[in-house]
């Protein structure tokens, strides 16, 4: 059933009202869509809620039916620099005129190593550093694992409860966030052991975060599991991702720097999810002061296209020809796309997600302390996670903020998690906590 669209310049998409509905939600075509789609993918995918979308500009989403939304997912904290940035697009036609594909592991591309060169000017790793380049956030992990091991000559690498790193075998054997991504599919990796975020057993829940009294790394970990001279990594989110944007306690991570150079154990910083300017700084780690020998990037690092990148002190670099590589991992559209989004972020988006970021929390704690239903509101920049009683209660606000046109996505437990594009402006950060508001108010009445 064709339905009657009012037509937005791409151009104007971004300063559209948002949002807008005109359909109900899912509306005729977005029900086509997902009829079709039903019969033909994988029954993996945990769709959140019936979202088709059609276009993008800025932090606004037109999905098939023309109904728009304020996009507050960024494609799962992707889209960093909007949805369809100009500048990005431009470099991305420009170079898919010039050469879509040479394989950057077999021959020379120069845009590669171009990446590779800014990565070591914007990431702090003790020294300089080199890079090796991947299609997604999952494949740095793997590259991360095998460096580490290979490096080291150390077998174990320690990972934490209510991590994310992926779903490939070794991300998904370092990720314990929900048991469902491991179900059934063991044996995974070897030598993976995983120890309390922040020394908590439930770091999301403020109240009653059950510290472990000391360290358990060096308590429990290496007194009983492994001597540390086995351990070949510490793979850290700065700040939990998938597992309920949590941050660590302060001095923590600085702790973990001090446990592995003292024990010459590798600190690797997932910042897949928390880096490229999403907390207001380059890197999130930067806001403790502490430097990494690995860091993993990923989602918004080339605005939407897929890249991935494991950015390694140079000495570590120990691996000799052709014992990694990737036919694709680096491919000349995600690094032309790559370059001008680090442009953006340093001269501007790093800046407006911590100013934007910062209006946003203060917003956020202010509902919190007019609505009960709000345990928790924590977050540094554009990453920022609201923790409600339970799943159940999470689960519903995200779908009434959708329902009322607010893009949101669960996280951890109990938690709802707000990333939107770097671009987002304070208006639609306002408009975003008045519906949220309402979301909230609605699913505290219907308790
Ligand atoms: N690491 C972190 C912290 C992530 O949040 C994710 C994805 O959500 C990954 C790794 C895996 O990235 P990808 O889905 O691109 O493989």
């Amino acid at each position: 059933m064709a339905v009657e669209q009012e037509v937005t310049a791409p151009e104007n998409l971004a300063l559209a009202q948002a949002p807008r509905l005109v359909t109900e939600l899912p509306g005729p075509l977005a029900r086509g869509v997902m009829e079709r789609d039903a019969r033909w993918t994988s029954p993996s995918l945990p769709r959140a809620y019936p979202l088709v979308p059609r276009r993008g500009a800025g932090s606004v989403l037109e999905d098939v039916d023309g109904n728009r939304f304020l996009d507050f997912n960024a494609g799962i904290a992707v889209c960093s620099t909007g949805h369809s940035h100009p500048r990005v697009v431009e470099a991305v036609q420009r170079q898919a005129e010039d050469l879509l594909h040479y394989s950057g592991t077999d021959f020379y591309l120069p845009i590669y190593s171009q990446v590779c060169e800014a990565l070591d000017r914007i990431t702090p790793v003790g020294g300089p550093a080199r890079s090796f380049l991947t299609n997604s956030g999952t494949e740095a992990v793997e590259a991360a694992i095998k460096l580490a091991r290979h490096n080291t000559g150390r077998q174990y690498v320690i990972g934490f409860f209510g991590a994310f790193h992926g779903r490939s075998y070794g991300s998904v054997s370092l990720t314990a966030s929900k048991s469902l991504y491991r179900a059934t599919f063991g044996p995974l990796l070897p030598g993976i052991i995983h120890a309390p975020f922040g020394n908590r057993f439930r770091p999301n829940k403020p109240a009653s975060p059950e510290a472990f009294d000391g360290d358990y790394i060096s308590e429990v970990v290496f007194k009983r599991l492994v001597r540390p001279d086995e351990v070949a990594a510490i793979v850290v989110e700065p700040i939990l991702g998938e597992g309920g944007y949590v941050l660590p306690p302060e001095g923590w991570l600085r702790q973990l720097r001090e446990l592995c150079t003292r024990h010459g154990i590798l600190l690797v910083a997932d910042e897949v999810q928390s880096g490229m300017g999403r907390t207001g700084r380059t890197w999130a780690m930067e806001h403790w002061g502490v430097e990494p020998d690995i860091v993993l990037a990923g989602k918004g690092i080339a605005s939407g296209l897929p890249l991935g990148a494991m950015i390694a002190r140079e000495d570590l670099m120990t691996w000799t020809t052709g014992m990694h590589g990737s036919t694709y991992g680096g491919n000349p559209l995600s690094c032309a796309a790559a370059l001008v989004t680090f442009e953006l972020i340093e001269s501007e988006l790093a800046g407006n997600a911590a100013k934007v970021g910062s209006a946003l929390l203060d917003g956020l704690q202010a509902l919190a302390a007019r609505h009960p239903i709000i345990e928790d509101v924590r977050g540094l920049g554009l990453m920022i996670g609201v923790e409600f009683p339970d799943h159940d209660v999470a689960d519903a606000v995200e779908k009434a903020s959708f329902r009322r046109g607010l893009l949101v996505l669960g996280a951890g437990d109990s938690a709802v998690r707000m990333s939107p594009p770097l671009v987002v402006r304070p208006d639609q950060a306002e408009t975003a906590l008045g519906i949220f508001e309402g979301a909230c108010a609605e699913v505290a009445a219907a308790r």
